[in-house]
């Protein structure tokens, strides 16, 4: 079995050295064992960093050709980097696995990978066992992130992120997915297969410092709810529904205080209008975003269906 291994690096020069002696020694290991091929690659993908990441891609390549490095134009974010690679390889290898470049997803995780694959699983997800070394911040926000997606109805592996095998064919069945706006972690499901999860624990930053500040945390999170999901502009739709049903109760009310000469002249219609017609006016913004929201799902030309297997 060929694995190539797929490594986004975004200004790493300061992991690179020590993940690639670590990545070489675990699969000399495999290969000699007999669990991968000798044709198997590591693969980095330099995404435009802006120090001497490439440079030392360049120099693993020159030393062992078991490296490989894919340099893109400029940075175009973590995600991108990863489809980058993936696609790349796609078509010379038998499965890849996607992890990052600072030693945070446990190496050894690759075996059971390996193992699971050979049993017949197409895609294997790596799930942190704890989040011990992780800060506490991380930690709430991260715990939050899955808690707001799946109440958005994005299908997501718990604590996953991208550390995952995938078959070839799994890797062709995320090639059809069309999308600019990507987010991994929420397509892969909708691929489909065989799946399996594989623990790990999940370690601290070897090097550097985390190229995911707060602010792309939550230009992420946000781009995976809308990316994957429409039900924001229901929940809008709703809100129209209940404001709505609400000003009948402030009719009501108004009448009655009316009646009763609780009121100043004019005080009952201006607060049934205000009810009223911000209930409607909601309402018909939230229609209007559900064909918006069809309009979006059909640009994004997913494919309808991906077929395992055809018996003649
Ligand atoms: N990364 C990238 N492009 C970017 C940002 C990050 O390729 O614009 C890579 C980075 O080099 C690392 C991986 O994405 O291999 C995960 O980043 P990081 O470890 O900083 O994120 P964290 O673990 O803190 O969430
Ligand atoms: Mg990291």
């Amino acid at each position: 079995m060929k694995l190539f291994l797929v490594i986004p690096c975004y200004n790493e020069e300061a992991v690179l050295p020590e993940t690639s002696s670590r990545l070489l020694d675990k699969y000399e290991r495999l290969i000699s064992e007999g669990k991968i091929s000798s044709e198997s690659k590591i693969c980095f993908v330099n995404d435009g960093s802006r120090d001497k990441t490439w440079e030392l891609i360049v120099d693993l390549n020159k030393s062992n050709p078991i490296f490989r490095g894919i340099n893109l134009s400029r940075n175009r974010g973590h995600q991108n980097a990863l489809l980058a690679g993936l696609m790349t390889v796609k078509d010379e290898c038998d499965a890849a696995i996607s992890m990052d470049a600072d030693l945070q997803d446990d190496i050894d995780a690759i075996d059971k990978m390996v193992e699971k694959y050979h049993e017949g699983y197409d895609v294997v997800y790596g799930v942190r066992s704890s989040r011990k070394k992780d800060t506490f911040f991380k930690r709430t926000t991260a715990l939050g992130f899955y808690r707001l997606m799946r109440s958005m109805g994005v299908d997501m592996v718990y604590n996953h992120a991208d550390f995952r095998l995938m078959s070839k064919r799994a890797l062709d069945g995320l090639e059809s997915f069309k999308e600019v706006n990507l987010f991994l972690r929420g397509i892969v499901p909708l691929i489909g297969y065989k799946s399996a999860e594989v623990e790990y624990e999940r370690g601290e930053r070897f090097a550097g410092e985390s190229k995911y500040p707060l602010k792309k945390m939550l230009s992420f999170a946000f781009e995976g709810i809308t990316s994957m999901s429409i039900k924001p502009i229901r929940m809008i739709c709703t809100l129209g529904v209940l404001i709505f049903l609400a000003s009948i109760g402030i009719l009501i009310y108004s009448l009655v205080q009316h009646f009763i000469g609780n009121t100043e002249p004019g005080w009952a219609s201006i607060m049934v209008s205000i009810w009223a017609i911000g209930g409607l006016q909601l309402l018909a913004i939230g229609i209007i975003g559900e064909y918006i929201g069809k309009v979006y799902l059909e640009t994004k030309s997913r494919p309808r269906f991906i077929i395992e297997s055809y018996i003649k």
